[in-house]
């Protein structure tokens, strides 16, 4: 079986494989870049195929890296089916139709600027709108079922609980010679709300994440701890307590948890907003496909009780409702995204109160280094938001723990189910795997990276030490995807 990697080979992002296997060409993901503009700029690129030609898209789960590419192959003319978990395809409608509007306003708000200067002809056009969005809508095919088999052209595939995030598959594919499994992302399994990945059967190869194989989480125990003391601190300190989120994953566990911290008196009752309409639509995936989560909540919904709602909970629809918060006075915790603040409506509330004293921001995902958050880690005495200076005056506090990847034990875990299979890795910072490379080799393990746009027989090919030929070295950490 040959694979080309077309995004998240040497890279954390962009995850899109192109497999040969008989009856034509497959591919694994279609994910979007994202992080530096070097990378950024790949999402213009054209693929390196007719997309017409392709039989199938396999999805792995709804993370705009794994999907956010997918439109635009739709408008460079793919019309095949695209098969993928029924939560997966919920998520994704979310996530694709927030994508194509962030990709118009982007485009409007350039062109804008760009006309001052006479240089419009410079932006490029926007990759899809909400049109390209819902003809790929119009394809998805939510046949997967963890643990049973689908034929796809002359391919058996087997999807499998990857406990990443809600609908998360890692797939078996096997075309009569050879067992391959594709691990996606795979969920760390202390995540607090999905169920652990299930133990994936004997392979040949496996095409295996490794963002995190350079690391141990810390426990979830100690995790949660540290956010009720931090949330009593915040609270103590009066003023708004701003918690940037991604809208998908980390909201709905921080809900859960918040919940539950109130109800039982671990932390007073004080009001909660979700200011993200994206992260309440994503919510109500997770009541339709509660049985995928754990015990605690998945009971709470047979109930037919809501996990995701602290008895204090306000949902914030509109823009201007969003900003009369900006008014409301006393206490209060605003979740809001984005999680990397780069944009989205936590920024307005950040200029609203990062002057004041009383303000406690609580950070619980991933950070890069030159964004606000990271800025803001850092220790920055100002920084700009929305255009203006701000002086940085609020408590920040930043709770490490959280995370929906695999960690290094987690991924060696995976491996053992698997028996002795070649290992490809992806989905990692160079350096990150290549440290990852002798542990496996400690264990046996034949392994080499996946070189970024070069075609492999995943059961052959070898390169000396696993590394490719022209591989560049350790380059700088460029983002790690989704936290
Ligand atoms: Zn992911």
């Amino acid at each position: 079986m040959h694979l080309r990697s077309l995004g998240a080979a040497l890279t954390v992002t962009g995850s899109a494989h192109l497999l040969d296997v008989r009856g034509g060409p497959l591919l694994v993901d279609c994910g979007m870049f994202q992080g530096s503009e070097a990378l950024e700029a790949r999402n213009h690129e054209p693929f390196p195929f007719d997309p017409a030609d392709l039989r199938a898209v396999l999805l792995t789960h709804a993370h705009l890296d794994h999907i956010g590419r997918l439109p635009l192959l739709v408008r460079r003319g793919f019309r095949g089916p695209v098969y993928c978990t029924p939560p997966t395809a919920a998520l994704a409608e979310t996530v694709l139709l927030d994508s194509a509007r962030l990709q118009v306003e982007g485009f409007r708000r350039e062109l804008r600027r760009a006309r001052r200067t006479g240089r419009e002809d410079k932006v490029p056009a926007p990759l899809y709108d909400e049109e390209d969005v819902h003809r790929t809508l119009a394809l998805l095919r939510p046949a997967f079922q963890f643990g049973e088999t689908l034929k796809v052209g002359g391919l058996r595939v087997t999807p499998g609980r990857a406990g990443h995030i809600l609908g998360s598959a890692y797939l078996l594919l096997e075309d009569g010679e050879a067992r391959v499994i594709l691990s996606g992302d795979l969920g760390n399994r202390e995540s607090g709300l999905q169920l652990d990945f299930a133990p994936p059967p004997e392979a040949d190869a496996v095409v295996l994440e490794s963002t995190y194989a350079d690391h141990r989480h810390r426990s979830l125990p100690e995790t949660l701890a540290e956010l009720r003391d931090t949330l009593r601190q915040s609270i103590r300190a009066g003023g708004k307590i701003l918690i940037p989120s991604f809208a998908i994953e980390r909201t709905q566990f921080l809900l859960a948890e918040l919940k539950k911290l109130m109800d039982t008196g671990e932390v007073p009752r004080i009001p909660v907003f979700l200011d993200s309409p994206m992260a309440s639509r994503a919510t109500h995936a997770y009541f339709e496909f509660g049985d995928e989560l754990v015990s605690p909540v998945r009971e709470a919904l047979r109930r037919g009780d809501d996990p995701f709602r602290p008895s204090t909970l306000h949902t914030v629809v509109s823009a201007e409702e969003s900003r009369r918060l900006n008014r409301y006075d006393g206490p209060a915790i605003i979740l809001a995204g984005n999680g990397m603040m780069t944009g989205g409506r936590i920024q307005h509330h950040l200029k609203h109160h990062l002057w004041e004293p009383s303000t406690s921001l609580i950070i619980v995902s991933y950070q890069s280094p030159d964004s606000l958050g990271g800025q803001l880690i850092a220790g920055a005495k100002t920084v700009r938001v929305l255009g203006e200076e701000i002086a940085v005056r609020a408590q920040i506090h930043t709770i490490g723990g959280f995370s929906a990847h695999a960690d290094r034990d987690d991924l060696l875990a995976f491996l053992e189910s698997a028996g002795q299979p070649r290992v490809w890795l992806v989905h990692g910072e160079p350096e990150v795997m290549e440290a990852f490379l002798p542990v496996l080799e400690a264990r046996g393990l034949s392994a080499n990276l996946v070189p970024d746009r070069e075609r492999v027989d995943l059961l052959t090919t070898t390169f000396p030490e696993g590394r490719p030929p022209g591989m560049t070295g350790a380059r700088g950490r460029e983002q790690r995807s989704e936290e």
